[in-house]
């Protein structure tokens, strides 16, 4: 299949092509026929797969008829950078059509926002808090929805959105045309699905499949040291741009505070960073300036650049899904991509299941070169802290001698 036999609007196939998008993703080639007939779509797929031409596509030619200057298509996405990205497909899809997109979050100043609203828009990609804002405030009208998107539902569920969504639901017309996109059917997703959807067309690609070409390896360490095997591996690694996964927001901030120390373009993203921080930390991930980025899940998810060419996950993700989904963030577009798991003794359990779902055992790596005997020097300040800070070691003219320093200093 090509895209001249989706029958979409020769502007719209000039702008695929512009992009360089030679044949539909397995996605695109499932979704987009159903949408544009007008049916309502549940995909299970995960970003990366070309989920957002797949609605964006069918919503823009959509779109070139009917009115202006009003909103005509809604996408709803959990975070501010997944948003970000929709918005910049469409206006990439959209040129010269005349169509306006924009965003709606928080975190930035809401008066530019009730601004653009009030000049005239057609497609609104937005986070719920603001959105729901704008609908309370009345700076925004819903009722020539004609088309809804909620993409990635199952984040936007796991961040607490539902009831937020539910709220927003209540202000489009009950006639629209609806299309969910998750990674996952959590039972409150399908539950949602059966209340929004009217006999959806369901779409499965590349669910809880990884990407192929991403070469996949687990690096046993103690918790201790895993700042030091992040370095090493840093250092001795080919790397254009990698993502580096944390648990926490501190973590996050942490870990990128000491990469910058030894040297590395690395910065955090991450829920406690203001906007435009936020913003900056992308834009320079993005443009290749910032070389490593340290985020949580939640701040990376749906982010999509597609030079990474390593993904590591400092700390092991809480699931099977959460795994599949950091990694990826490689190996996308086509391009090979590896991802690297610093792996604790307690992380066996989620390895196997990991090992079970994509039916092969992962490379265990063992460094020859990095000095895995390092004890962590144990508190005796605080009761309640494990371990304190790991001793410093620090090369002489040798290159392979080193001393061990205590470090004094605790966590
Ligand atoms: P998404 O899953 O929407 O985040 O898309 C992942 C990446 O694939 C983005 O960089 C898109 O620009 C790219 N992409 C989307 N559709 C195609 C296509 N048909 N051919 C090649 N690349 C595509």
């Amino acid at each position: 299949m090509n895209f001249d036999s989706l029958n979409l609007h020769p502007q719209i196939l000039s702008n695929v092509q512009a992009l360089g998008y030679k044949t539909p993703t397995p996605i695109q080639q499932q979704s987009i026929p159903p949408i544009l007939s007008g049916k309502d779509v549940m995909g299970l797929a995960q970003t990366g797969t070309g989920k957002t031409a797949a609605f964006a596509l069918p919503i823009i030619q959509r779109l070139l008829q009917g009115p202006r200057s009003c909103v005509r298509a809604l996408i709803i996405a959990p975070t501010r950078e997944l948003a970000q990205q929709i918005h910049e497909a469409i206006v990439e899809l959209c040129k010269n059509t005349k169509l306006r997109s924009m965003t709606l979050y928080g975190g930035v100043n809401i008066n530019p926002q009730i601004h653009a609203l009030k000049c005239g828009v057609e497609i609104v990609v937005a986070c719920p808090g603001r959105l729901l804002d704008h609908l309370q405030q009345r700076t925004i009208s819903l009722e020539k929805v004609e088309v809804l998107v909620l993409d990635e539902a199952d984040q936007m569920f796991d961040m607490g959105f539902l009831p937020t969504i539910r709220k927003i639901l209540r202000y489009t017309p009950k006639k629209r045309q609806t299309l969910l996109f998750s990674a996952t059917m959590p039972s409150e997703i399908n539950e949602l699905a059966r209340e929004v959807l009217h006999h959806p067309v369901t779409i499965e690609a590349g669910h809880s499949a990884p990407a192929a070409l991403v070469q996949q390896v687990l690096f046993p360490i103690e918790q201790h040291l895993k700042t030091e095997l992040l370095i090493h591996l840093l250092r001795n690694t080919e790397i254009k741009s990698v993502l580096v996964f944390t648990r926490t927001k501190h973590g996050a901030k942490k870990v990128a505070l000491k990469l910058e120390q030894a040297g590395f373009a690395a910065a955090s993203l991450q829920g406690n960073l203001s906007q435009n921080k936020r913003l900056a930390a992308m834009n320079g991930f993005r443009d290749g300036s910032l070389k490593i980025l340290v985020a949580t899940d939640i701040a990376a998810r749906g982010i999509d650049v597609s030079s990474v060419s390593h993904v590591i996950n400092y700390d092991m993700p809480g699931t099977v899904e959460a795994y599949i989904h950091r990694i990826g963030r490689t190996g996308r577009a086509e391009r090979a991509g590896e991802a690297y798991t610093l792996t604790l003794q307690e992380d066996q359990l989620l390895i196997r299941k990991i090992e079970r779902v994509l039916g092969s055992k992962l490379e265990q790596r063992k460094l020859e070169n990095f000095n895995y005997d390092i004890k962590p020097a144990v508190s005796t300040h605080h009761p309640t802290l494990k371990y304190a800070r790991p001793q410093r070691v620090e090369r002489t003219q040798s290159r392979n001698k080193k001393i061990i320093q205590p470090s004094s200093v605790t966590r």
